[in-house]
């Protein structure tokens, strides 16, 4: 429509016009906040028909010029006013889910969040004392700050045994110390109460010693038994018990002699390797076979020096250390990693 003087202003007028209108009918049946882009690269944008036609104007007889500038000039302003509010009320039914037929999609899987969770010490602590109450066991507590007498000479550890080379002891003094086992709690309960006694007595214990299967704090679990006519039978039968519940009761056993200068006679429990079932890997060193315990029967010196009479009394006494139960029940070969707070670590418990 190319007329003589230029494009003619008829046409101008009636392109603008079909556009406004075109454009204001296209926003009202936008339903998504996403489209309202699309919409505007359309209709307002540098590329745009609109724009197109105001470049057009230049084309157009001088005497349409001022009238036909104006009349673009209010159909932009109209159209950015339409475009403001429309974009306002469809945010706003977007937040509130109102006017739109997708607002809530219950088919989305929920937001999970974060769990707190009990350290897998803490976990190994709590199932050992499960066990042993399941067996009739109670469950007592003592200082981590012990004295030097429960903590050896109430053993049957006294000044200068040779014993107490072994425990890298943190002395506060001459007479308070780190406890180095939860040993100590037998003496304190059994001077106390009368027997038949069956406690276990779990918490942690201090050594100056820290490398991949030693730190310097950890956790014991004391246990002990004390009856009339307690044999080493019934030391194995209940530690034959914890350890079926504990790994599981394919898991064989074993007692080789050893020492502990409050038990007599002393052994260090086996279990058969949980890794390897017994035929020999890197985790027992070949020999299909892992220390979990050590145990024996109490010295009758220490039934003296709280008061029984060890000619009627007897029982049994055993100590596990809580990290090497767990590292053996998941498989973690460095002790280091408990206590390093490592959430990714942690978090697989
Ligand atoms: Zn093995």
């Amino acid at each position: 429509m190319i007329g003589r003087r230029g494009l003619c202003g008829k046409f101008m007028e009636e392109e603008l016009l079909r556009l406004q209108k075109e454009a204001s009918n296209d926003l009202a049946a936008l339903k998504d906040p996403k489209e309202l882009e699309i919409f505007r690269v359309r209709y307002l944008g540098r590329k745009s028909e609109f724009t197109g036609l105001m470049r057009k104007l230049g084309q157009v007889a001088p005497e349409d010029r001022p009238r036909l500038g104006k009349l673009a000039n209010d159909i932009k302003e109209d159209l950015d006013n339409q475009f403001n509010i429309r974009k306002q009320e469809l945010e706003e039914a977007a937040l509130t889910g109102k006017g739109s037929k997708v607002s809530l999609d219950l088919s989305l899987p929920g937001r999970a969040y974060p769990f707190g969770k009990l350290h897998p010490v803490t976990q190994i602590m709590e199932e050992i004392c499960t066990i042993f109450e399941g067996m009739g066991f109670g469950v007592a507590e003592g200082p981590d700050v012990e004295t030097d007498f429960y903590n050896f000479e109430a053993l049957n550890i006294p000044k200068h045994h040779p014993a107490r080379d072994m425990h890298d002891t943190f002395y506060i003094n001459e007479s308070l110390l780190l406890r180095t086992h939860t040993s100590p709690m037998q003496a304190r309960i059994m001077e106390n109460r009368e027997p038949p006694l069956r406690m276990i007595a779990p918490g942690k214990v201090y050594r100056c010693d820290s490398d991949i299967t030693h730190t310097p704090m950890f956790h014991q679990v004391e246990g002990f038994l004390v009856d009339r006519k307690v044999s080493f039978a019934d030391l194995r039968g209940i530690l034959g018990v914890f350890i079926a519940r504990m790994f599981d009761d394919r898991t064989a056993m074993r007692a080789r002699p050893s020492f502990f200068p409050f038990t007599e006679p002393s052994a260090e429990i086996d279990i058969a390797c949980v890794i390897c079932r017994g035929k020999g890997c890197r985790v027992c060193k070949q020999t299909g076979w892992l220390e979990i315990l050590g145990a024996g029967m109490i010295d009758p010196e220490v039934f003296r020096q709280v008061g029984y009479d060890p000619e009627e009394f007897s029982g049994f006494a055993f100590g596990l250390g809580v990290e090497r139960i767990a590292m053996l029940k998941y498989g973690i070969n460095d002790i280091r990693l408990y206590y390093e707070n490592d959430l990714r670590f942690l978090s697989q418990f």
